[in-house]
């Protein structure tokens, strides 16, 4: 069982290796901020709930969060593990998150901040399907338009410096505990996410959980 959880900063690229690592391992990748967008998409009663917050840049109520993963977890494809990328964000998810299930491993990915920022700054989506793009390491064929859609790409308001230096003080701020908590079950690896490829990253991710 792998029962697996990826902690990093904004722009430590959580969501590209667990889409790498999902066929290398065949369990899913759970991310509770895409889960969030699709309900908000989907204008579920959870996605009216969670919408403000995100908007303004702030966590989603523990509440709301956990009762989002606990039904989740719950589902058939979890059964042999999953990844979870964005949760828990906090120790009060923690908590709640070892009475549903027992984690495995938990990877942190270590990332400087020069780093984080360069990949954030130049980070521009599509409005219409969510492809991310980035303008110097993925840039678009035709500047300002989706390759894949057509759509409009734009900056995400919370992609902006002063907001990026935000997000990142409250991801710091609630990272210490968390890493402490798992700390204590001898449960956590750390990689190094300032690598470049993405699949490099993915195969020291491999290593480390394949080795116990
Ligand atoms: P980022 O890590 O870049 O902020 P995510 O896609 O992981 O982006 O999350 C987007 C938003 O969804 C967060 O800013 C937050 O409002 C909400 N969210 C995601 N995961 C959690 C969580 N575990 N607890 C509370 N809020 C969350
Ligand atoms: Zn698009």
């Amino acid at each position: 069982m792998k029962n697996i959880i990826l902690i990093g900063a904004q722009g430590a690229g959580k969501g590209t290796y667990a889409q790498i690592l999902k066929n290398d391992l065949n369990i899913p990748h759970i991310s509770t901020g895409d889960m969030f967008r699709e309900a908000i998409k989907a204008e579920t009663p959870v996605g009216i709930e969670a919408k403000n917050y995100i908007d303004q840049g702030q966590l989603v109520p523990d509440t709301v969060t956990i009762k989002l993963v606990d039904e989740r977890l719950a589902r058939d494809d979890c059964k042999d593990g999953f990844m979870l990328d964005g949760f828990p964000r906090t120790l009060a998810q923690a908590e709640a998150l070892d009475k549903i299930t027992d984690i495995t491993h938990v990877i942190i990915l270590d990332v400087r901040e020069d780093v984080v920022l360069q990949r954030l700054g130049g980070r521009i989506q599509c409005r219409n399907c969510g492809f991310i793009f980035h303008k110097t390491n993925l840039p678009p064929k035709v500047e300002g338009v989706c390759d894949k859609c057509s759509g409009e790409l734009y900056t995400r308001e919370d992609d902006q410096p002063e907001a990026i230096k935000k997000r990142l003080a409250i991801f710091y701020e609630q990272s210490g505990p968390l890493v402490d908590f798992y700390d204590k079950k001898g449960i956590v690896h750390h990689a190094d996410a300032n690598n470049p490829v993405p699949r490099e990253v993915a195969d020291d991710i491999l290593k480390l959980i394949r080795t116990e």
